[in-house]
């Protein structure tokens, strides 16, 4: 009964998402079942300590007896019985009674104790193993996400789902411990109470239906609010998130107050959430007390009424009540059960959302071996959003090995979506990519994207040393490589105004260095890598001309011998290009080289003339 009513609570909850996540706890089954018979341990003798007050109150206050007849019979019953009878007179017929009852006592005590240790370390240990290893494998799925989940999902999300791993496995393990030990200690109790009075029982038995009516009652008000609580905390993350990296934007903007609005918004509905959570959780624990000790009046009113009819002793009415106190807690525990397991059930659902998300498709077998670096786009469409606007459209371009190819249009035209084509970071809709006459969908993911080095106008650094950032593009370089790439982009006055020289720290994203700076690291990371194909996206749009001097010689070493893809604004950039490619919403509207397209006097000398349209 009582496991139809634990468990019964949560029938019309979707489980399947949290029995998914138990597949991280079966390695440790040997542990679960190790756990459970410590929390039978638990059972035992908490209910065994509650039946010993009645020969506590009964015998204990006596004169020592003598040893009482030991049956005659053979037989499993008759020996038990008579195991019972030596027993009995080893603690309560000897004149030392006075301390081997406490000491009695206080064994009971500690093995309780042991057992309740075992269990607790058993469960927190399992928990502990099993989030590690979801958490790892949640890391494990972001590394091969789509780029298009980048760009949709705030970060805040992502580290929201990544805790609820925790939140998941944390309340299940809390979860299993109380409902397999006060389970068994209510099973445990419920023998005493019957044993010593069954009548008496009865009455207590009529608490746990108004007790599962109660949580049935609860759980449907608040399946939602923890639901709406969690994704509020998500958002909440965002803003202050957003805040941090983009404070710039927000000082200069004068988007304190905005931010600050937006952020008390959610903050507001996050506290009157949680209101509500509280006053349910709050208001339970009194509540089930209140309709316990209602049933305790009736259990002292009936139990009084036996004594006088003769039908009790002291000693089991103090034992009764006692095991009817014990069983308090369980039940409390047992009512409380349902909040911290919706929890638990939305945040698996969190997790195993998470683990569902599509990764990067990588169907290719094909493993490329000196790349000569002949792209070809053939007839291509891109569709960031279905029924969209097409960002490219018929988008055809053929481009030979070490020509350096230039792409200019005004801002939107597909430009930056032409690039990222390449590296799979945007997948076609129509039409196929080609390097070197093989379509890119055939190629190993991980070794088309060993063929390109990507300077964009958005530079990504870690927080760590000048060296560890170059080096990140080919972590098996040599330090001579790696000084020689630092070198090569230019980078000396960094390396010689430090007196850690290659090795200073450059802050988060490289926030001690300038934007040329920083754009010079990133110079000096594809210089390393080495690469054929070389994409470079606005990378010098943001610096003065001074940085933009250094930036751009770093860059021409970076060039040569390779095919580049250049995206520019900037005269000096384009004017260099073998043949200069005109995108206009998508579609090559003119090309040819700097001097045939201002003859021309089309699009391109347009652009020209009005060079800010382009950024
Ligand atoms: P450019 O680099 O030439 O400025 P883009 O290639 O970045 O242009 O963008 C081309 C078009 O595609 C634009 O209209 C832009 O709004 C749209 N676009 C670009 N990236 C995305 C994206 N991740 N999701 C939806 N639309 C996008
Ligand atoms: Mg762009």
């Amino acid at each position: 009964m009582i496991e139809k009513l634990t468990f019964g609570l949560f029938s019309k909850v979707d489980t399947r998402n949290f029995m998914r996540l138990m597949i991280y706890i079966k390695p440790y089954k040997l542990r679960i079942f190790g756990a459970l018979l410590a929390i039978f341990g638990v059972a035992l003798t908490e209910s065994y300590l509650a039946a010993f007050i009645a020969p506590l109150v009964n015998h204990g206050f006596e004169a020592p007896q003598a040893l009482p007849e030991l049956s005659a019979a053979g037989g499993l019953i008759a020996t038990l019985q008579n195991w019972k009878t030596q027993f009995t007179y080893m603690i309560w017929g000897t004149a030392d009674k006075v301390w081997i009852v406490p000491l009695f006592l206080m064994f009971l005590i500690i093995i309780r104790g042991i057992c309740r240790f075992t269990s607790d370390y058993l469960m927190t240990w399992i928990s502990i193993m099993a989030v590690s290893r979801i958490r790892r494998d949640m890391f494990a799925k972001m590394l091969h996400l789509p780029a298009q989940f980048h760009q949709n999902t705030p970060s805040g999300t992502i580290l929201m789902k990544m805790s609820m791993a925790d939140q998941a496995i944390s309340n299940a393990s809390n979860a299993f411990i109380v409902l397999t030990r006060d389970t068994m200690i209510i099973i445990g109790l419920v023998c005493v109470l019957i044993y010593l009075n069954w009548q008496l029982s009865l009455i207590v038995a009529l608490i746990f239906p108004v007790l599962s009516m109660l949580s049935r009652y609860y759980r449907n008000r608040l399946k939602n609010v923890i639901a709406e609580s969690q994704t509020s905390s998500g958002k909440l993350n965002n803003v202050v998130n957003e805040t941090h990296q983009g404070y710039r934007v927000v000082k200069l903007f004068g988007g304190q107050s905005l931010a600050e609005q937006y952020f008390s918004e959610v903050n507001n509905i996050i506290v009157r959430l949680g209101k509500k959570i509280t006053q349910a959780t709050a208001a339970r624990g009194p509540f089930s007390e209140l309709i316990a000790s209602s049933a305790l009046a009736v259990v002292i009113f009936v139990a009084l009424w036996q004594s006088q009819a003769g039908y009790t002793t002291i000693g089991e009415f103090m034992a009764f009540i006692v095991a009817m106190l014990q069983m308090l807690s369980p039940i409390k525990n047992l009512a409380n059960i349902s909040i911290p397991m919706q929890t638990m059930f939305s945040a698996a659902d969190h997790v195993c959302d998470f683990l569902d998300e599509q990764p990067e498709k990588d169907n290719g077998t094909q493993t490329l071996s000196a790349v000569s670096g002949n792209l070809k786009f053939d007839n291509i469409d891109v569709c960031y959003q279905e029924d969209g606007k097409k960002a490219l459209n018929g988008f055809t371009l053929d481009i030979r090995a070490g020509k350096h190819i230039a792409l200019v249009g005004r801002s939107g035209s597909g430009k930056t979506t032409a690039v990222n084509l390449l590296p799979r970071f945007v997948e076609p809709s129509a039409g196929t990519v080609y390097i070197d006459g093989v379509d890119i969908a055939d190629v190993r993911l991980d070794n088309l994207r060993r063929q390109f080095a990507l300077v964009s106008q958005d530079i990504f650094l870690f927080d760590d040393t000048l060296y560890n950032n170059v080096a990140y593009s080919r972590p098996e370089a040599s330090e001579a490589e790696v000084t020689a790439a630092i070198q090569a982009a230019n980078l000396q006055d960094i390396v010689s105004n430090h007196p850690q020289g290659i090795h200073q720290l450059i802050g988060a994203n490289g926030s001690r260095l300038s934007g040329g700076q920083r754009q010079r690291v990133s110079i000096a990371r594809a210089i390393l890598k080495d690469a054929p194909i070389l994409l470079l996206d606005e990378a010098t749009s943001a610096l003065d001309n001074e940085s933009e001097r250094l930036v751009q010689q770093a860059l021409e070493r970076l060039m040569t011998g390779r095919t580049g893809i250049i995206v520019a604004h900037r005269l000096s950039t384009i004017e260099q290009a073998d043949r200069i490619i005109v995108i206009d919403e998508g579609r090559i509207v003119e090309q040819g080289t700097h001097q045939e397209l201002m003859a021309k006097n089309g699009h391109y000398a347009a652009l020209q003339k009005m060079p800010g349209a382009m950024k």
